[in-house]
């Protein structure tokens, strides 16, 4: 089953400002936190969107695609030279090297 992230609109809560849930692809999203019952958005995020494009189509226009691989581990799929595979929550040398993305 997809992982799907939602944000608090208000506070965060226990659960954290944003929160993972898994659900059926049928499945209605939340409206409201599990826990506090607060209002909530679903983050809309790459992983979830089938794109057309390939992922050397999106290196190529500038983008960075991380796909999740396990809790806070992202593979960057798009990676250049120099920039690491996986990418992992709370290591800053593991990101992608987003300045040098950029065109004009
Ligand atoms: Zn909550």
């Amino acid at each position: 089953m997809p992982v799907y992230e939602y944000e608090h609109l208000g506070k965060a809560c226990p659960a954290g400002s944003v929160f993972e849930v898994k659900q059926s692809i049928h499945e209605k999203s939340l409206t409201r936190c599990p826990q506090c019952g607060q209002a909530v958005k679903r983050c809309l995020s790459l992983t979830n969107i089938s794109s057309p494009k390939t992922n050397s189509e999106l290196r190529d226009l500038g983008f960075t695609k991380l796909i999740r691989r396990d809790n806070g581990v992202y593979e960057n799929v798009t990676r250049r030279e120099g920039e690491s595979r996986f990418m992992e929550r709370g290591k800053p040398e593991t990101m992608p090297n987003l300045s040098k993305t950029i065109k004009d």
